[in-house]
């Protein structure tokens, strides 16, 4: 999304929440001593940091009296990986990183492959993906009746 920049006026930066796309916390990202910039639309563009004080990530926001817009780095969805192999969890990140930025193709291409590693760590057999999948449902609900 592109936003032009209408003025410069000086403008108190107020806290914007959003889960830090560094440490992963919800928090209201704190201004860092700079002013933030009018885009127009009442839309204000400025920077943050985060207030974990083991984190202190620098953020840029676009907000609208102080409710997020936009951030860089985005926000992702927060999931648990912890148990997950770590290239299934690659995989799965760049999927959450182009969702976020709004490359939803990007995105179902990389949920794709994250399937594909499932299939491959589980040992799923098949010709294709729709019969790799096929054959790790066959595989759980055996496991489920035994
Ligand atoms: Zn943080």
């Amino acid at each position: 999304m592109k936003f032009t920049v209408k003025t410069n006026t000086p403008f108190d930066a107020r806290p914007v929440p959003l889960r830090c796309p560094h440490c992963g916390r919800e928090a209201a990202m704190v201004g860092i001593g700079a002013h933030d910039i009018d885009v127009g639309g009442g839309l204000w563009c400025g920077q943050r940091m985060c207030p974990s004080p083991g984190c202190k990530g620098h953020i840029f926001v676009v907000h609208r009296q102080g409710t997020l817009v936009e951030s860089y780095p985005p926000s992702t969805i927060d999931f648990d990986s912890s148990a997950i192999p770590p290239n299934i969890v690659s995989s799965f990140n760049e999927a959450l990183l182009c969702h976020s930025v709004g490359s939803f193709v990007a995105s179902a291409l990389m949920v794709r492959r994250t399937l594909e590693e499932v299939c491959l760590d589980k040992g799923a057999t098949g010709k294709d993906l729709k019969a790799r999948i096929a054959d790790l449902k066959e595989r759980l609900l055996f496991l489920a009746s035994s």
